[in-house]
């Protein structure tokens, strides 16, 4: 059985603000990194207890070299480093029997421990209609090469976010959110403990999981903050450009190419001027 790993850094058990999560800040972050191993490594013992024979693990935050190489459980393969195709799901293909997104947090503009979506540059981001944060982009992901998305870590609210598109998901939860940057940790100990647990089942119960997959082709919508940032991403060849909502539509082959042009769109928006 393959199991593959997306592992973001905002749901690590552990971590509640930006010192864990921003290179540039010096000893929580580097804290931060071996909670994110560790968390990765909770979910790879209880995976190969579990019958788990492959594991590949996608470090998947910022510049996505987060996850100590050194201290990462000797039966998984990292992949690390940006950019990426597929950002976050690189390599997933068919192989696969099963996804797992460890330290995945909220979408932008509501609750939860370090909410948004991608950037800080959208305001919301839909799926045919449906809004989704980066949770539902990379689910999106995996439904193609239909592997279903099994479990879900990070914090109580990211848990009631997965459940919302995937029922039945596993959901890790390892803190519970106070504030966006304020969160109610498990211990260590305790939270190691419901990964494993959580994974167990997860692999368990895997065949009664659907892999979330979209209608094609996929609509893709993105809600910008102001028409700077909209103007911009409305450069990407065969968009269309809503002024009164600062939406950007663009209608998508499959969720690969919509992926790939949300990141686009997004890096484009980003250079706009004025805020
Ligand atoms: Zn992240």
């Amino acid at each position: 059985m393959k199991l593959f790993l997306s592992v973001d850094m905002e749901g690590i058990s552990g971590i509640v603000d930006t010192s864990y999560i921003n290179p540039s800040s010096g000893v929580n972050y580097q804290r931060g990194r071996q909670f994110m191993t560790d968390d990765a490594n909770a979910v790879i013992e209880a995976a190969l207890e579990s019958g788990v024979t492959e594991i590949v693990v996608a470090d998947s935050h910022n510049t996505m070299n987060n996850i100590l190489w050194e201290k990462l459980h000797p039966k998984a393969r990292l992949l690390a480093g940006s950019p990426r195709d597929s950002s976050m799901m690189q390599g997933i293909d068919e192989s696969f029997d099963a996804a797992m997104f460890i330290g995945y947090h909220t979408r932008q503009g509501i609750p939860g421990v370090l909410s948004h979506t991608m950037s800080g540059v959208v305001h919301n981001m839909y799926i045919n209609g449906q809004v989704v944060g980066e949770f539902g982009f990379n689910a999106a992901i995996a439904g193609m090469h239909n592997v279903p998305v099994v479990m879900v870590s990070g914090d109580n609210l990211i848990a009631v976010e997965a459940q919302e598109l995937i029922p039945g998901i596993q959901t890790a939860i390892v803190k519970e959110a106070v504030s966006r940057t304020a969160a109610i940790c498990l211990s260590r100990e305790e939270a190691t403990a419901e990964l494993k647990r959580k994974t167990a089942n997860a692999l368990r119960n895997r065949n009664n999981i659907q892999p979330f997959r979209t209608a094609v082709p996929v609509e893709l919508a993105m809600e910008f903050s102001h028409a700077g940032q909209a103007e911009m991403a409305a450069i990407v060849p065969g968009t269309r450009y809503e002024t009164a909502t600062n939406t950007v539509y663009y209608n998508a082959a499959n969720p690969q190419d919509m992926y790939k042009t949300m990141r686009a769109m997004l890096n484009l928006a980003s250079g706009a001027e004025f805020f």
